[in-house]
């Protein structure tokens, strides 16, 4: 049975999410790139309707919040900050809060979450090296057992969100190798939280995204807990795609989110502007060029809610595999990310000189949604994945 309408819920949720981005998130965008940082009022917006943490359960003070609804808020963030700046912020925080609260212990639970529910702290994903992006088995950051406590030494790069978690409190769901000789059986995920005295924090300067922070951190013998680990010690490699499956359905919305954006202010910028006695939109060049993205871009929004409905059933009721899952996932994130680099793309050529200039939110909106081909696994590594699904294991390397 096929049925592509949102429930009253869902519609509910994102027209109130719409009229709170577009009246207190779009108005600040240029205040954020100025100030390179997400102003403390959109902060203070996102906590107080609930959407940080909204994944986490109930009990922990959040809303229980599944994959799809997530993504409807998702992609209604990106329509207002089309630097992906605030969207980043949302969907690392939501997508791994859901990893702890599925495989954290009740006591990390009940020591973090609440906090992320709230606002208050911040949660992010630690898993790349200066060494190693895609390749997890063979990271170099190592924690061995000691008693109660892993000891943890090394250094992860590439972090998203390292300086709003260094100002505002939280931590990283943190990959690290726990037997050396084991490739990816020997991976574990714990979480570890800032620590002001014992991390070494370098920031990284990007391509886009003002208002996010990016960067490096360096640890040597850090105790943690081990009650911080999520699942089992050593059994981390499986449960990590869980959280960059989330994390991958949400890009796809938001990159979605971001170029329908684009293409609605190319399509007014068409109407208005004349070149030789016309608007431009009457040209048959630009309206096939435009008519080619809508086209995609029905396609590219249609398989992100798809993706991460599937990602819901395989979580609620085991409908799917996790293989199905991951296939599912991985076409999203590959067709959007690449379709709305192009969309924008071509939505900052149809606004001429103006398109190129600073003022442009296609020029903000161009840099920022960049990232999406590499962050949380590259259009290349989603296309292992199709590949895998598509002639099976055995013809990977
Ligand atoms: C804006 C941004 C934010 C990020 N935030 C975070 C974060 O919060 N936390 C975090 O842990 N990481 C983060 N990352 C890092 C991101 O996850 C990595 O960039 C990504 O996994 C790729 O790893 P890499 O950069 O080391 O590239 P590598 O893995 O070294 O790959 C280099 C190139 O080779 C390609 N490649 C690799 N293997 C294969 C293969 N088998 N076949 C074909 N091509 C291949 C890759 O696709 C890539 O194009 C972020 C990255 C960006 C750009």
């Amino acid at each position: 049975m096929l049925d592509y309408t949102f429930s009253q819920d869902q519609e509910i949720l994102r027209a109130s999410v719409r009229e709170f981005a577009q009246r207190e998130i779009a108005p600040k965008i240029r205040q954020m790139i100025k100030e390179r940082r997400i102003p403390e009022s959109v902060f203070q917006g996102l906590a107080r309707m609930k959407l940080l943490g909204m994944t986490i359960p109930e009990k922990y003070g959040g809303s229980g919040a599944d994959a799809v609804m997530t993504g409807i808020v998702a992609e209604e963030i990106a329509r207002a900050d089309p630097t992906a700046s605030i969207p980043v912020l949302f969907l690392v925080d939501n997508a791994w809060s859901y990893l702890v609260s599925k495989y954290g212990t009740e006591e990390l639970k009940e020591s973090v979450l609440p906090a992320v529910a709230s606002g208050k702290s911040l949660m992010g994903i630690a898993s790349t090296e200066p060494n190693f992006g895609s390749d997890i088995g063979s990271m170099t950051s190592y924690a061995e057992e000691s008693g109660k406590n892993l000891i943890a030494t090394g250094e992860k790069a590439f972090i998203s969100l390292v300086r709003d978690i260094k100002e505002r409190s939280g931590g990283f769901v943190t990959v690290l190798k726990t037997a050396r000789d084991k490739g990816t059986r020997g991976v574990t995920l714990a979480y570890l939280p800032y620590d002001e005295k014992k991390f070494e924090v370098t920031y990284t300067e990007e391509m886009g995204r003002e208002g996010s922070s990016w960067g490096s951190f360096r640890f040597s013998g850090i105790e943690i807990p081990k009650s911080n680990i999520l699942g089992k010690l050593n059994g981390g490699f499986h449960i990590i795609h869980e959280g960059f499956e989330f994390a991958r359905g949400l890009i796809s919305v938001i990159s979605a989110g971001a170029a329908i954006k684009a293409l609605e202010n190319g399509i007014e910028y068409m109407k208005s502007r004349k070149a030789f006695g016309m608007p431009i939109g009457k040209y048959q060049g630009l309206q096939f060029n435009l008519a080619d993205h809508v086209a995609r871009m029905e396609a590219a929004r249609t398989m992100g809610y798809k993706a991460l409905w599937t990602y819901d059933q395989e979580q609620k009721n085991g409908t799917f595999s996790r293989f199905e899952v991951s296939r599912e996932i991985a076409i999203a994130k590959l067709i959007s990310t690449t379709w709305a680099f192009d969309a924008i793309n071509d939505a900052l050529q149809w606004q001429g000189a103006y398109g190129y200039s600073k003022d442009c939110p296609e020029e903000w909106a161009l840099r920022g949604i960049r990232s999406f081909q590499l962050a949380e696994g590259s259009r290349e590594i989603m296309k292992l994945i199709i590949a895998r699904e598509s002639l099976g294991k055995e013809f990977i390397r």
